[in-house]
């Protein structure tokens, strides 16, 4: 047996804070005897930047963390991505949407009352008919969501992190989530496409990552069966926040690892700090 494969998927939009620590420890310790994987999770190249790349590397290194090369970076899988999304259009599954914020709130009739999903406000549906032949580079593509279901049949998944450990169904997704999309105007791609294909690619077998990803989770594992993909375990560990319990958001240089090391702090207080 090889051994788990785990993955730490960062973003380089700004510095790593105590949060990220927590988090990239528990995949190099979910790991432990397997292979701990970095991928850099960059598609969004407005926000993006190589100074925060090399400043995750710099800081992971630092914590003890090592990972085998070339490291993977979405920027450079579009062609996966644009072959993932082919297939799901070629099932009929699919449909561009030229739909801004603004227009999913007007058709909301009562916004207060729209109900959001792990994407935000659940898309009404308004370009639910328009055909793939029609689609152009301004438009964001779709999943149909009911017609996935339909198609998928009956799907779960094993999560072993502590607070939600076992089973899980996937469950009514057009009404808890909607017709999420798969690629964003000027990105090809979007995070769940992306990731789904990637963990694949990477052969991930424990996906770990924080608590607040779990309600994406039953959109990945729906396209993992769509796809024809493997589906892994999935660990969801908690979050790590301020003293006001706020979830610790990359703005808060105060909680940077760069600011710790400068402060001459060590990686063993790191781990003390996160609770590890
Ligand atoms: N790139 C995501 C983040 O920085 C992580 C995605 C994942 O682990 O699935 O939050």
């Amino acid at each position: 047996m090889a051994g788990r494969v785990t993955r730490f998927a960062p973003s380089p939009t700004g510095p790593l804070h105590l949060g990220h620590a927590f988090s990239a420890l528990t995949v190099w310790d979910r790991a432990a005897g397997g292979t701990a994987l970095l991928r850099i999770e960059d598609i969004d190249r407005s926000r993006c930047r190589p100074e925060w790349e090399a400043q995750i590397f710099d800081d992971l290194h630092w914590l003890g963390l090592d990972w085998p090369l070339p490291v993977m970076r979405q920027s450079e899988r579009a062609d996966a991505y644009r072959a993932a999304l082919d297939r799901l259009a070629g099932m009929g599954l699919t449909y561009p949407c030229r739909c801004s914020r603004a227009d999913i709130r007007a058709a909301l009739s009562a916004p207060q009352e729209g109900a959001t999903g792990p994407d935000g406000l659940i898309y009404p549906g308004t370009c639910r008919g328009r055909s793939m032949a029609e689609a152009g580079p301004e438009d964001t593509i779709r999943l149909d969501m009911a017609a996935a279901l339909r198609l998928a049949g009956p799907l779960r998944f094993r999560e072993t992190g502590p607070a939600r450990e076992g089973w899980h169904e996937v469950g009514p997704l057009d009404r808890t989530a909607g017709d999420v999309v798969l690629s964003r105007r000027g990105f090809g791609t979007s995070y769940h496409l992306a990731v789904v294909v990637d963990d694949a690619a990477q052969g991930v077998t424990e996906v770990v990552r924080g608590e607040d990803l779990f309600e994406a989770t039953a959109i990945h594992v729906l396209l993992q069966r769509l796809l024809d993909l493997p589906v892994p375990d999935f660990h969801h560990h908690r979050l790590i926040r301020d003293e006001a319990g706020k979830r610790l958001a990359k703005r808060d240089d105060a909680r940077a690892l760069a600011t710790y090391r400068a402060e001459g702090r060590s990686p063993a207080e790191i781990r003390a700090m996160v609770g590890l």
